[in-house]
């Protein structure tokens, strides 16, 4: 793979944008951010060297996540940001410079385009990373400034089995250190006895391996959760509906001055 000289950007101008904001006016207290909406890489990459089915499946985006968060956006009338740009390019909910940054290998399967220095490391987070989290902080800066209430809620899917462990839960509820909308979902999901649900399991946010919650919900104080729900339940229109609508109905009975007194 050929470097690229400091001037030339990496997207070519007739290449998407590495973020799409929709609905920015939706009056929901609710925000809400699809990390690993997209499983495109921009021309200039040349698939990061993949050439077999890798990019449309789950290392390269979260499959179902947009489909998903699109239609909780319209249910709740929430402004959404999505990234623009496959989470193999640079992954927009992992610190920079992190290892799974530009990951050199994502669930056994090795990235060939992904062996560069850090000046290409750097032109990734110009194009893709930072204008996505700008967005965002845009978003959330215009919204304090106008006194509105906000809760940022992550949207992203999960693989039903990696690296040959089968994973149980349907969905899973993540937080960090603040627990205050967590507990509300966890709570909500799991009064239905049919679902399992994890409570930070398969995965947890962590300030060395998350982005997005510690930066736009935990720096600001406002209350957050990442919401995972397994792909295998995300596969058709009706599913994805189904979470949608699941997802909505939780998030209409959720008071959120009152989530601020308890926090
Ligand atoms: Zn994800």
């Amino acid at each position: 793979m050929s470097s690229l000289p400091p001037a030339v950007s990496l997207l070519e101008p007739d290449e998407p944008p590495a973020f799409e904001v929709v609905n920015p006016e939706g009056r929901s207290s609710a925000v809400l951010l699809c990390d690993h909406a997209s499983n495109l890489v921009p021309r200039r990459l040349a698939r990061l060297g993949l050439y077999g089915e890798e990019l449309s499946e789950h290392i390269g985006w979260d499959l179902g996540a947009a489909r998903l968060s699109r239609r909780l956006s319209a249910l709740l009338d929430a402004p959404l940001v999505l990234s623009g740009y496959s989470r193999l390019v640079i992954d927009c909910n992992r610190p920079l410079g992190s290892p799974t940054s530009i990951p050199q290998i994502s669930g056994g399967v090795p990235i060939p385009g992904n062996a560069i220095d850090a000046a290409e490391a750097e032109a990734r987070a110009e194009a893709c990373f930072w204008p996505y989290h700008r967005a965002i902080r845009a978003l959330l800066d215009a919204r304090r400034d106008a006194g509105e209430r906000t809760a940022v809620l992550c949207v992203h899917s999960f693989t039903p089995s990696l690296l040959g462990d089968d994973r149980p839960w349907h969905a899973a509820v993540l937080y960090g250190r603040d627990r205050r909308l967590a507990a509300r979902f966890l709570e909500a999901l799991r009064r239905d006895p049919a679902l399992c649900v994890g409570d930070n399991e398969p995965y947890r946010i962590t300030e060395g391996g998350d982005y997005s919650v510690p930066a736009h919900g935990e720096a600001r104080g406002l209350p957050h959760v990442l919401l995972e729900i397994r792909q295998d339940g995300l596969a058709s229109d009706e599913q994805v509906e189904a979470w949608a609508q699941r997802l909505a109905a939780i998030y209409r009975e959720i008071d959120l001055s009152q989530l601020a007194a308890q926090g």
